[in-house]
């Protein structure tokens, strides 16, 4: 796609630190490294988002995340994972190339700290299931 940064490193384009590399697709460094190895797994084709990718290209995609993370598990002695995708600039997307985060975890409290509020007294779950599912 026209302009795009990660197609440019799927391309060779531009320079990346990749780690891994086949037919379908890439893992490189996140240049912001939120944790140490933080890492990016990207398709070579072009697709906006989570929702867009086509679903074997995506099977392959977790499992190669599953993959570098046991790297990383041994390299760099992560203790832990988060895995994200920010879909849409509602969620947080910047690039508009779909990726899978790899965020290493250690002891220490470093530059990633998600935390899921508790909303359960505020809200009707009934409601919610409810609208899901009718
Ligand atoms: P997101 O906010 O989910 O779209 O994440 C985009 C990520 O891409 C950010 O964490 C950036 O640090 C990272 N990023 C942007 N440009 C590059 C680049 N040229 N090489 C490596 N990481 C990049
Ligand atoms: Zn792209």
């Amino acid at each position: 796609m026209n302009n795009c940064i990660f197609c440019k490193i799927a391309n060779h384009e531009i320079p990346g630190k990749i780690i891994y590399e086949d037919d379908l697709c890439l893992a490189f460094l996140d240049l912001s490294q939120a944790t140490d190895g933080h890492t990016l797994i990207i398709p070579k084709e072009h697709y906006d988002h989570f929702l867009d990718v086509d679903q074997d290209v995506l099977a392959h995609l977790i499992q190669v995340t599953q993959t570098v993370a046991k790297k990383l598990e041994t390299k760099l002695n992560a203790q832990g994972f988060n895995i994200i995708t920010n879909m849409n600039e509602v969620a947080g997307q910047t690039v508009k190339h779909f990726h899978i985060h790899i965020i290493p975890r250690y002891q220490s409290h470093e530059g990633f700290n998600p935390e899921f509020t508790d909303r359960s007294k505020d809200i009707d779950l009934d409601k919610i299931y409810n609208r899901i599912m009718n």
